[in-house]
């Protein structure tokens, strides 16, 4: 009732301005080519925010050509001190860029100021660190010849992202790729353009020259596409659901071969052995499965509890889900927001009938909240069974689904033939999705086995999402192809040339 109340007053009024809405091409705000535009929404209420220049093929090529034409070789150093400013700039705009992303996603404000400005900073500090420590190499080969390994900007980078975190998935692309040299076409998500064009503009401000990044907002299947095909664009890395990559991916191998990295989706376990503080368990299951609405692709979204402390868990969880705050993301004290928007609203909201339909015990939620907007109580359901639609499809969304299993008890880990957990293993690594894993245990023998037994580009023990710019994040299986962050992004970012040249005397 309380989140009811809360979503039924007016929305708060957001304290930033729309500023930009166009399509950001060669350092200009430009219409599209064809002069369409589309509305981008206020998950709050479905009421318009602002329309923005909805880019197709046209625009898309226009982007990449100035791209191609444009790797302008800006020196490593002027590299570095550009990003360095941006990331100042960054800072100097947090409250409006937070507002900004807040307004357009749905998400919480506390989240966006707290969490996310501040780690799209860090990101951009991070890989200004970069540009001018990427180093090429001399191979030891056989025979008299000097070979240099030169490791070149791969040219125009294509880069698509996803509605759930905008701004980070926005850093976690452009930082590498400018930091290596390379020009970009981004083509931001449909439902969340507005803060790109915000902090794209800011970069400039930095001092990028213009048609180093440029950014077309516009729908998959258009302007998406167009990227995906383009023969101008050397590189592309995507985010996004699976579907959709294995599409980018064929698009790409028909065009041109370019080179594709892939952050699709998820159905990540979160493993609880018996030996667990069930308080703190709950809590931290809580928060990786209900973290941004649910939202997100890593989402602790199977939560596997051993039985032995199963029917205690279920019972917190259930008080936990109970009190999640539910409401206008810009007040403070509000966990949750609504979903992005309607689409995705009732598809959770079919996933709920779903996990009803097949047996699952509805702990708690259900249903949405209040009658405007797209907010969703915060659901919780048990006894769920491995084959189940809610246990092997994401959902995302606020919805905790609780599994049991049986393992040997701690004392008895050392003791049992194998570690105990085959059964715990075998269910979570039954699944084609392989992005994340939480475990939670005292044992340090049940987190060893457990996190090299899990299948997960990530593996969080005893934490969840912790997301820092140095630590590779990617995927097993179908959940994508390479990984980002850290050094493994800039690895996507560069060409790799041998110059072979005869040496003359080979006794020196
Ligand atoms: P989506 O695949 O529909 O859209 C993602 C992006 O792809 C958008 O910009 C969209 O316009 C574009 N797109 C859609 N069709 C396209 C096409 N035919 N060609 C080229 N581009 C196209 O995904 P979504 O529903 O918006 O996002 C949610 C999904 O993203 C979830 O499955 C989630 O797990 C995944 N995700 C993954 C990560 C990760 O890092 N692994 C991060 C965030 C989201």
């Amino acid at each position: 009732p309380a989140a009811a109340a809360a979503t039924a007053e007016e929305p708060i009024q957001p304290a930033v301005e729309v500023k930009h809405t166009q399509l950001l091409i060669n350092g200009n705000f430009v219409d599209a080519a064809s002069g369409k535009t589309f509305p981008t929404l206020d998950p709050r209420t479905g009421e318009v925010i602002a329309r923005v220049a909805e880019g197709d093929s046209e625009d898309i090529d226009r982007a990449a050509r100035v791209a191609e034409g444009d790797s302008v070789d800006i020196d490593h150093r002027e590299r570095c001190r550009m990003l360095l400013r941006f990331a100042d700039l960054i800072e100097r705009h947090a409250e409006e860029i937070a507002a900004l992303e807040t307004w357009d996603n749905g998400k919480t404000l506390a989240q966006a100021a707290g969490a996310e400005v501040p780690m799209v900073a860090r990101c951009i500090r991070y890989y200004a660190g970069w540009a001018d420590k990427i180093h090429s190499l001399v191979a030891p080969a056989d025979g008299a010849h000097h070979v240099q390994v030169l490791h070149e900007p791969v040219g125009v980078a294509g880069q698509i992202i996803p509605w759930n975190f905008p701004l980070l998935m926005f850093a976690w692309k452009v930082g590498p790729a400018l930091a290596c040299g390379n020009t970009v076409v981004l083509k931001t998500a449909e439902q969340t353009p507005l803060s790109a064009l915000y902090v794209a503009n800011l970069l400039h401000e930095a001092g990028l020259p213009e048609g180093v990044l440029n950014v077309v907002s516009g729908f998959g299947p258009t302007a998406g596409a167009a990227l995906c095909s383009h023969m101008g664009v050397d590189k592309l890395a995507f985010t996004g659901s699976t579907g959709t990559g294995q599409t980018v991916l064929e698009l790409a191998a028909r065009s041109n071969l370019k080179p594709v990295t892939l952050e699709l989706g998820g159905k990540s376990p979160f493993v609880v052995m018996d030996d667990a503080d069930v308080d703190q368990a709950v809590e931290l299951a809580h928060h990786a499965v209900f973290f941004n609405q649910g939202q997100c692709c890593c989402a602790g979204s199977r939560t596997f509890v051993h039985e032995r402390v199963y029917d205690e868990f279920v019972e917190k969880s259930k008080a936990r889900a109970l009190k999640r705050v539910v409401g206008d993301p810009f007040r403070s004290g509000v966990e949750q927001g609504p979903q992005i928007d309607g689409e995705q609203f009732n598809k959770i909201l079919r996933y709920v009938q779903s996990g009803v339909d097949s047996g699952a015990t509805l702990v708690t939620g259900g249903d949405r909240v209040g009658n405007r907007g797209f907010y969703i109580q915060p659901t919780v359901f048990a006894d769920a069974k491995d084959e189940m639609k809610i246990a092997r499809e994401e959902i995302f969304g606020p919805v905790q689904t609780i599994l049991k299993f049986r393992a040997a008890t701690r004392v008895l880990y050392f003791l049992a033939c194998g570690s105990g957990m085959e059964e715990v293993i075998r269910r979570a690594n039954a699944m084609h999705y392989g992005l994340a894993a939480g475990v939670f245990t005292q044992s340090l023998d049940a987190a060893n086995t457990l996190s090299r037994a899990l299948r997960a580009g990530t593996v969080w023990v005893n934490c969840y999402d912790v997301f820092d710019a140095t630590i590779p994040f990617g995927d097993y299986k179908m959940s994508g192809i390479g990984r980002e962050k850290g050094i493994y992004t800039i690895r996507n970012y560069l060409q790799t040339k041998a110059v072979v040249t005869p040496i003359k005397d080979p006794a020196w």
